[in-house]
């Protein structure tokens, strides 16, 4: 059989068959070939050998690979991917590609070493020096010392500058040879100052917890565990000693985070662990850092491999145990094709390779702890914070109550501005968030209502301060335009500003703490590469009292200074049409509290809310996550939501609104047959929350049911007799962002 299936990075694309031409190898699983589609040469990778397949069949034209690139497990992982979030099988394998793997071969890059010729070590060691300047005399000296020679780049750090090397080259003393060399993503990494773990004494609970896990992980068959621990009650440590003992039995630990720019430290701890058997996967590294890293891993060089949701496709080949740490957080989910989530996938993968699956949060996501209550997960408890320190206390401050007092204009009520005195005060550290960037989230001209709306998008434009005056700018296509004096409309100089975000809470404190030092973390303030990691460790070293920011700031940070977390409004979150509200705002709550009082001194949170009754609002003050879950599982059953049944949302995109509905009604018309034997429902096809976006409009519907094999199986039978649609339609399973 000389035929092979390929996918190729063409959006939507299934496979595609090809000959291998006599003479040509038969290229394994998990290689790249070069191959024609249309009118263009791309590269793909092989999946599977088929063993029939339709008449006239064009050649592969190169194999680039001798042994496979990707493992044929990482390969079976993607097509499980592409079929289950019905995505192109070319889309899921592009998600475990290394950067650069379309480019025939694969760079590493250089580096300029210089050593010492015979003549050169001749002349350092006592030969003639004559004519050289004093600098080139010290050249050969420092090389001297070296003989497998030393890069230009260190050459330079201790003074010496390529000139000079280039000039004792030119004379023959000098020997300039490149070398491969691997970048090293830890060299910028805060390192934080880490404890070797086994000086650490283990808390009762965790040793509990550790040993469960250590015996699942043992059995080395597939298991999902749930690791339910309470901020601060010392998770990370359990990951460290599972990794060992995994590590110990010749198998290997992936362990997956949110986002590693915000918590380094855990990177960190796991470096100083396992050393250089340790390996990152994340966005934030450079092309060259990534292929680097993505190297080392598919040599079977480490044991650990720490990264965001796209490291669930990492080419480990023995992995032992797999780790979501903070299995609840929404970036898992990737929202853009392939829509899949890491956490999902992780457990797939956990299945293919059978490991363990142990997924961490003090918030469960409502899946997984449905799953650990129905028996269907393993679970484990920490319930207490390591040394017995107590959980933040949180108060409730009622807005409502104080604008009545105060006026409308408050944003920072008078409680919460003498906490914050307080710990200034004690020198202690402050967390304010508020989950909402920008200045003012709306500008309306009070003569005639005029409102800044993106021309693109149905959503007003946010305010954003900045030096070149006030922008208001779309969150969602980047459209943006300065805020004039006057309203464009009627000429009004009456402005108004509504609704406010990170950047006045910001000018707030500063008016009211004129000699805090303070710092702000949401995504326009970390835009620049290295400000993110120049803000955390600027806080974490004392030099800021106050860092405001969105939920970037709730994430597993552990600060021991901190005795104080603000929330200027819990209520961000409610106002979303979304059933999931309720949920994200308890999660957000209850992670930001937990920020507070990780050190030796006691943690306050103080909540500033319009709804102090509100049942998520209530129960994170309690930090109940028990009473939380019964609480909002019967919501979800009531309405039959997730986690109780499974949800579809297909997006249908047209240049005009009748457009979008009409291909959206043909779409669900062609779907309705299925319903009657498929158990599944479909809810629409209705305007979409945001109706226009990015210049286009969008008509969207659900289908609802307990079986998701049905919900695709129609689904893939529809995009087979109307394949032109696919292009106009966006289809999300398990979707958490239904705007
Ligand atoms: P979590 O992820 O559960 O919120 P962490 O793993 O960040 O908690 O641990 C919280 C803090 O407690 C960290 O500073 C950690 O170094 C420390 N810690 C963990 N285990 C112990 C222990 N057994 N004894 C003392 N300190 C511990
Ligand atoms: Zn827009």
């Amino acid at each position: 059989m000389r035929k092979v299936s390929v996918a190729v990075p063409v959006p939507f694309l299934d496979l595609l068959t090809y000959r291998v031409p006599d003479g040509m190898p038969i290229p394994a699983v998990g290689a790249r070939v070069r191959v024609p589609v249309g009118t263009r040469i791309l590269t793909g990778c092989i999946v599977e050998y088929p063993s029939n397949a339709p008449g006239e069949l064009k050649d592969v034209i190169e194999v680039l690979d001798q042994e496979p690139l990707l493992p044929a497990d990482v390969v079976a992982l993607c097509r499980w991917v592409a079929d289950y979030y019905l995505a192109g099988v070319g889309d899921a394998i592009g998600a475990a590609m290394p950067p650069g793997a379309k480019r025939k071969a694969t760079s590493f890059k250089t580096m300029r070493v210089a050593t010492l010729t015979t003549l050169g070590s001749d002349t350092a060691s006592g030969g003639e020096t004559q004519g050289l300047t004093a600098k080139q005399r010290q050249a050969l000296d420092v090389l001297s010392g070296s003989s497998t020679g030393l890069p230009l780049a260190e050459l330079r750090d201790r003074g010496i500058s390529t000139d000079v090397v280039g000039r004792l080259a030119a004379r023959g003393l000098v020997l300039l040879r490149a070398e491969a060399t691997e970048r090293d993503p830890f060299e910028r990494a805060a390192m934080a100052d880490v404890k070797p773990s086994e000086s650490r004494v283990l808390t009762a609970e965790q040793i509990a917890a550790f040993e469960q896990l250590a015996a699942l992980v043992d059995t080395r068959d597939f298991r999902v565990a749930l690791l339910h621990g309470v901020t601060g009650s010392g998770k990370t440590e359990i990951y460290l000693r599972l990794a060992d003992r995994v590590r110990k039995a010749g198998r290997q630990t992936l362990l997956m985070v949110p986002e590693i720019a915000l918590t380094p430290s855990v990177a960190a701890l796991f470096r100083g662990a396992f050393g250089d058997r340790v390996a990152i996967q994340h966005s934030g590294l450079s092309d060259g850092e990534r292929h680097d890293q993505w190297h080392r891993i598919r040599r079977g060089d480490v044991d650990v491999v720490v990264g965001t949701r796209s490291a669930v496709f990492a080419p480990l080949t023995r992995v032992g145990v797999i780790v979501v740490d903070e299995e609840h957080d929404t970036s898992y989910k990737q929202e853009e094709a392939p829509r899949y989530h890491g956490r999902d996938v992780a457990i797939v993968r956990g299945r293919e390779e059978k490991a363990l699956v142990v997924l961490g949060s003090a918030t469960p996501s409502m899946e997984s702890y449905q799953h650990a209550l129905s028996g269907k997960y393993a679970k484990a408890t920490l319930e207490r914070r390591v040394l017995d320190r107590p959980l933040a206390s949180v108060r409730l401050v009622n807005m409502r109550e104080e604008y009545a007092d105060q006026g409308p204009e408050v944003v920072i009520s008078r409680a919460l501005a003498s906490a914050i005195e307080e710990r200034l005060q004690r020198h202690e550290q402050v967390l304010v968030l508020l989950n909402r960037r920008g200045y003012s989230t709306a500008v309306f001209c009070r003569q005639c209502g005029d409102s800044f709306e993106c021309p693109n998008c149905t959503i007003s434009l946010t305010v954003h301060t900045a030096r070149q005056g006030w922008r208001a700018q779309c969150h969602y296509c980047n459209y943006s335009m300065t805020v004039p004096k006057t309203c464009r409309k009627c000429a009004a100089p009456y402005l108004e500003h509504v609704g406010f975000g990170t950047e006045k809470v910001e000018q707030h404190l500063r008016d009211r703490f004129p000699t805090a030092r303070i710092g702000r973390i949401d995504r326009d303030s970390v835009r620049r590469k290295g400000a993110l990691a120049s803000l955390l460790s600027r806080f974490a070293a004392g030099e800021l009292d106050v860092l405001v920011g969105t939920q970037m700031i709730a994430k597993g940070h552990d600060f021991p200074q901190v005795t104080l977390v603000g929330v200027i409004s819990a209520d961000v979150g409610l106002g979303v049409a979304d059933f999931r509200a309720g949920e994200r705002t308890f999660q957000l709550l209850t992670q930001v509290a937990g920020r507070a009082g990780r050190g030796e001194r006691l943690g306050e949170a103080v909540v500033q809310t319009l709804y102090p009754e509100h049942y998520s609002i209530q129960l994170a003050c309690r930090q109940d996550y028990a009473a939380f879950f019964e609480r909002e599982v019967a919501f979800r059953r009531g309405m039959r939501y997730p986690p109780l049944v499974a949800l579809v949302n297909v997006v249908v995109r047209g240049r005009t609104f009748e457009e979008a509905m009409g291909t959206a009604n043909d779409v669900v018309q062609r779907l309705k047959p299925s319903i009657a034997s498929g158990g599944f429902i479909i809810l629409g096809p209705a305007p979409a929350p945001l109706v226009r976006l990015r210049g286009e409009h969008r008509v969207q519907f659900f289908l609802k049911g307990a079986k998701r094999a049905e919900m695709r199986n129609a689904l893939k039978a529809m995009l087979t007799e109307m394949p032109d649609v696919r292009r106009r339609m966006t289809i999300d399973v398990d979707p958490l962002n239904v705007l």
